[in-house]
Parts: C-alpha cells; structure tokens; sequence
C-alpha cells in the first residue's frame, strides 16, 4: 500500500471526521488546526469539532433528509456521527448535543489516534504535491482565502450568515413560561408565550431595531434558509408567528398565547438556552432592548448575543471535480461548508467523502460511487454539477434531480431512504475490504 501521508486542514467538523476516517484504515494524518493561535471570531474553544452555535443536529427522523442523512453517516461509521450519538441531549424531534461534551470527545478521538499528528498553525498556501483536505470552513482565515482566490482564478463567494444569542437559564421568569415541544416530550422546550399585544409591539420594535453591519466587500446577502429575525420581521407582521415563533403543536400553551418564543438547552446541566431560530444581526444594545419585552425575559441574562459573520464557501461547480478535488491543484480536496454545504452534519457528510476519495487513490482502488439515490450523493452532486447561483445548501429532498421526483411530485421517502441505506451498506463493505485486503 502507498504509505503517503494526508494533511487535513481545518479540525473543524468536516476536518476531524476526515482525519479519524482516515487514521481508522492506517493512514497517517497531519491535521493542521489555526486555534487557538489564530482565532476565527465565532469560535470559542480550542477544540475540535466545535459546534459554533445552535447545539441542535436536525431531524433525527428518517423521512426527513438530515435524519436520513445521519443514519446514512452511522451505516458508514462515521466516527464524529458516533460521538454525537453519546453525547445526545433530549430535544423532542430534534437531535441535540452537549456542545462541550461532543468536542471533548472529538478532541480526545484525535488525540488518542496514533496516526494523527495535529498541528496547531495557520496553513496558508497549497502544497499541489501532498494529498491534502481542505476543511477550513465558512470562516476560513483571511491569508489562505486570499491565495484560494489567486490559485483558482476567481472570487470566493460571500453571504453573511447570523447565529442566535444564548441566555442564562435562571434569569428566565418561570412564572411566564411553559413546558412543551412541538411533538416532542414536555420537557425539552421552555416556552415564552406572547400574547397578540405583545407579540405585534415586539415585531414592530425589530422591524426598527438598528442592526449592526460589518463592512465587508461584496453585494450584501443574507441566507435564505437563516434569516435573521429582524428581516423576517420586515417581510411582514405575521411572518414570524407564522416562522420560528408559531404557537401550534403546544399542547399546554395559555389560551392568550398568540405567538411563543422557544428556549432549548445547550448543555446538559440546563443551565444555558438558546433562543430558538433567533438569529440575529441587531446592535448589542437593541438585543438586549427588543428580547426584554419577551414578558419571560425582561431580567434576562445574555451567555453570548447574536451576530452576523462572513460565510465563504467555494463555487464548488466552477472549481471542483466529482472526486471534490479542486480541477486546478487535484491533490487537494475540498471538504465541509467550504465546499458549498451548509451544515453540521452536511459537513461531516464531506469530510466522510473526501477521507475516502483521497484513500481510494493512494490505495489505487475505485473511489466509493455516492450515486444520488443517497443523501450523501445528492449533496456531493449537489457541489460539484454546474448550476446557476450557486448557494450552499443543506440536505433536503429538493437536491433530487427533477427527472427523478417528476415536477409535480415529492419522492417517497420511505422508499428511498431504504434504497439509500441498502446503497451505503454496500459502500460500507467495500472500504472493509479496502483494509482487510492491506
Ligand atoms: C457563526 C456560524 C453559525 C453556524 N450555525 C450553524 C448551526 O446552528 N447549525 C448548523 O447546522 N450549521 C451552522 N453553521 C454552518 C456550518 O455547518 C458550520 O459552520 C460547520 O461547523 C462547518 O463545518 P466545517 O468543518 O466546514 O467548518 P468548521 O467547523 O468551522 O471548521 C473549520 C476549522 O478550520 C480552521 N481553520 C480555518 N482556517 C484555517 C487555516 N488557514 N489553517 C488552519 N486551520 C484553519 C478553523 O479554526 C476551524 O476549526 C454555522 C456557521 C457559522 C459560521
């Protein structure tokens, strides 16, 4: 067996997966991480594998897309799929970690594999001659983006992205909140009930709120599947009642109760939450100003307030072949949100990819075939097909190829995802052999 080394840039969720894919079939790994030296802004540890906001993985239900998605990963043995599943936290529908508990399992899988070596600097230039994976996310330091930039011949793409603020839990009023999920057990939301008084001076306030916009080149854009609350405000009174704020499916909700914010745990202990699809880009001062006329949070306690970042990513179509190596420097392979996914697990779904891609090389074997009768297919398929205006996306059931659903109609999913999974055992044997056979 060719007994080269692979670099992993980025020790992130798409990196660490990477590396540990590849440390688990005898490679040696160099993975480079910039923190703590180099901070990115958003991050706040120096772990790997850090979840940088909500604690929330998506749906773990099969016939949804991110749950298939997971029980994809799991059938493939993922290892950071496996970390979550110890670390899970109740969260009705919802698949929700212990954020600290997950990277400390992730930075202790790392540590202990004796074929990884981390390095904790900035990488900065391609090296076209090492077998590399590029993972260094939507917040990829300055220097390395701007010799992408030069080596590819094109501009990176930029949207500006929003995450939602976290709260002490017991500076919540428990006298003006109640228990509940949408279709999940009574305990895992805290609930912050509005009546229709309440709620329409709330929305007005945010329709007017001053936001804080940092200056960055580029057209400005906000994704559309993360509005910040405040532009979801502006599309119109009831769009967030309607949003992240409906009332329905609560079973013991007031009889006043017109629109609710949602709290969820992000730690075990329950004593921090976050707000619910409450991502904003609003100053410091008018967070703290609008979110205290929520009647349970007008002596709240802010962990950590909402903010706006940059979001790069690649126009993975222009740049990248099938195998996710970019066309220009074919060493290298790019994994992770950089690629054009958007998402934690979509981005463990890359790093996934790209180990195995890169392993089938060096092995000189067939690389694993993702058709897009798999989740992870149809997002390998989704970076790498040409398209016009390219945005990252999530996994969902709308990557399908149109030919596939017919126009008019939704696929069965409970059928595909059977195909799918029957699809990735199959994978997942053969990179058994890979190693068995060595
Ligand atoms: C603020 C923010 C909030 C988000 N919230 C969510 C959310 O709630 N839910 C969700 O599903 N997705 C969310 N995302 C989107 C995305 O899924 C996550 O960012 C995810 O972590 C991406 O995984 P990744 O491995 O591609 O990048 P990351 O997990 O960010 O890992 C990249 C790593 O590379 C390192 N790095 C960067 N440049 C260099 C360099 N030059 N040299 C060495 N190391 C480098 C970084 O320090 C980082 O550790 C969010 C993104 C951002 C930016």
């Amino acid at each position: 067996m060719n007994t080269e080394f692979v670099r992993v840039v980025g020790g992130g969720l798409a990196g660490s997966e990477a590396a540990l894919v590849l440390a688990r079939m005898g490679r040696t790994v160099e993975l480079w991480e910039m923190r703590p030296t180099v901070k990115t802004g958003i991050h706040e540890t120096d772990m790997l594998g850090e979840l940088v906001c909500s604690n929330s993985l998506g749906s773990d239900a099969l016939r949804d897309a991110r749950g298939l998605l997971k029980a994809e990963l799991r059938v493939l043995g993922s290892p950071l799929m496996s970390i979550a599943d110890t670390c899970r936290l109740p969260a009705g529908k919802a698949f929700a970690v212990d954020r600290r508990e997950f990277g400390a399992c992730v930075t202790r899988a790392v540590a202990s594999s004796p074929t990884i070596t981390v390095r904790r600097s900035e990488y900065i230039t391609l090296d076209p001659a090492v077998p590399t994976i590029l993972a260094t996310g939507p917040l990829t330091s300055d220097t390395l983006l701007e010799n992408l930039r030069q080596v590819l011949g094109r501009d990176n793409l930029f949207f500006y992205d929003a995450i939602a603020p976290s709260i002490w839990a017991d500076s919540v009023n428990e006298s003006r909140v109640f228990a509940g999920s949408r279709g999940g057990s009574e305990s895992d939301y805290v609930n912050c009930p509005l009546t229709q008084d309440e709620y329409y001076a709330f929305v007005h306030a945010l329709q007017t709120a001053e936001q804080h916009l940092p200056e960055l080149p580029g057209e400005q854009r906000f994704f559309e599947a993360c509005l910040p609350v405040e532009e979801m405000a502006r599309r119109g009174d009831d769009v967030l009642r309607y949003g992240p704020m409906r009332p329905v499916g609560l079973a013991g909700r007031p009889r006043d109760c017109y629109a609710v914010l949602q709290l969820r745990s992000e730690n075990a202990g329950r004593t921090v939450f976050g707000l619910v699809g409450f991502q904003t880009s609003l100053s410091i001062s008018e967070q703290r100003r609008v979110l205290m006329m929520i009647p349970a949070l007008h002596d709240v306690r802010f962990v950590r307030y909402g903010l706006i970042h940059r979001n790069a990513f690649l126009r993975g179509p222009s740049v990248l072949t099938p195998e996710l190596a970019l066309a220009a420097c074919p060493r290298t392979y790019v994994a992770g949100q950089l690629a054009g996914v958007d998402g934690y697990v979509e981005s463990i779904a890359l790093g996934l990819v790209a180990a195995l891609n890169v392993e089938a090389v060096l092995r000189g074997v067939a690389r694993p075939q993702f058709e897009t009768d798999t989740m992870v297919g149809l997002l390998v398929s989704y970076v790498t097909t040409e398209r016009d205006d390219f945005q990252p996306s999530n996994a969902n059931f709308g990557l399908l190829p149109t030919e596939r659903t017919g126009k008019q109609h939704s696929p069965d999913r409970e059928e595909f995802a059977r195909r799918s999974l029957a699809c990735v055992s199959q994978i997942a044997a053969g990179v058994s052999e890979w190693t068995t056979r060595a």
